[in-house]
């Protein structure tokens, strides 16, 4: 397909998604992602492995979240709505407020004061969102916007509103045709767990269409702070840097354990610390930045290669991972200056310069 006749995801898979004629498209021309070799990553994992990444984080917002909110929006914009909301950690704002923008609708959003990325806050409000600080976490916040959303005409644009889990799922869509077939592993972060949700859901979907003939097996990562599948149970005050996956509750708890046991994976947890280490190898050796929630995807890798998990007797074909970039690394400047060494002040001088660089 030529570049100037794509048109974002609902044009694209309109087939699998509940559009008919009269859904106006509202879109950013979201998709169409690439999937993209991982060389370092591929060596580490071992022989006959290949790992890609799908690199989310291009999306038009720099998130995966404007797949489901194309479609969560125009189906807002089809049922006449005139307001929507959501509470987030972050990207759901951002993208909420662009694609509410291009709807020429109002936006809400309330987000967990001081726990989200600079670079997030500053979408939200220059695409014109009423945001509000919530002296309180994430969960706090959505148990909020339900009950406002319940009471008032506004419509939720949170993952519990299908269309975000429908829009969503076209990323599985897309791995598929790249590579031709479904991949054997899928690795991915999970906070409010409706991505693994919208994955699974596009992978069964079009396995039963013709389109791919396998399903992969699904590998979900948390954060140790904020485990609530991985230790079953609610955590009340989750904790990690990786704001974007900062959840104690996840709304879409039971659909991930589908996920994870249909498909006969695992949902397990990484360390911060762990997390800053995937977030520095993804930069520095692929040329990737991706923010750290993202990187929770690697580091899940990192565990499961240095476990032994992917020696298992495989297919005698080559074995195919795919890690999920959910978001741009620029949503989060401040964590990336935080992990690197300053620049250095030096005065405008050849030989000082010259010096300093091992010349
Ligand atoms: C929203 C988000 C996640 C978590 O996705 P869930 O659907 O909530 O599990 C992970 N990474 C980034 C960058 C996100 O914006």
């Amino acid at each position: 397909m030529s570049r100037q006749s794509y048109n974002g995801i609902i044009r694209e898979y309109k087939e699998f998604l509940p559009v008919d004629e009269k859904t106006p498209v509202i879109t950013l021309n979201e998709g169409n992602t690439p999937l993209i070799y991982a060389g370092h990553l591929s060596k580490l994992a071992g022989k006959n492995i290949e790992v890609y990444l799908k690199y989310e984080g291009l999306n038009p917002t720099g998130s995966f979240k404007d797949r489901g909110m194309t479609l969560a929006i125009s189906k807002a914009c089809q049922e006449r709505a005139t307001a929507v909301i959501c509470a987030s950690t972050g990207n759901t704002s951002a993208s909420a407020a662009a694609y509410a923008a291009v709807a020429g609708i109002k936006c809400i959003v309330l987000i967990p004061s001081g726990a989200i990325a600079l670079g997030k806050l500053s979408q939200a409000l220059i695409h014109g969102a009423r945001v509000l600080a919530v002296k309180g976490n994430f969960d706090k916040a959505l148990d909020l916007v339900k009950e406002i959303a319940a009471k008032y005409p506004i419509t939720l644009v949170n993952s519990l509103n299908p269309f975000r889990i429908e829009g969503q799922k076209t990323a599985s869509f897309e791995i598929c045709d790249h590579l031709g077939d479904a991949p054997d592993f899928q690795v991915m972060p999970v906070g409010n767990a409706g991505n693994i949700t919208a994955y699974w859901k596009g992978y069964k979907e079009y396995k039963s269409s013709g389109k791919s003939s396998k399903l992969p097996v699904m590998l979900g990562f948390q954060a140790e702070g904020a485990a609530p599948i991985v230790r079953n149970k609610p955590v009340k005050n989750p904790e990690t840097i990786a704001t974007a996956i900062r959840i104690g509750n996840p709304a879409s708890w039971k659909s991930a354990l589908e996920a994870r046991d249909e498909s006969r994976g695992l949902i397990d947890m990484v360390s911060d610390a762990a997390i800053l280490r995937a977030y520095k190898i993804l930069a520095e050796k692929e040329g990737i930045f991706a923010e750290p929630a993202s990187a929770a995807s690697i580091a899940g890798l990192l565990k499961l290669i240095e476990s032994g998990y992917f020696k298992k007797p495989l297919s005698e074909n080559k074995c195919r991972i795919v890690c999920i970039l959910t978001g741009h690394g620029l949503k989060d400047p401040e964590r990336a200056m935080k992990s690197v060494k300053k620049p250095k002040l030096i005065k405008p001088d050849l030989k000082a310069i010259l010096k300093e660089i091992g010349y």
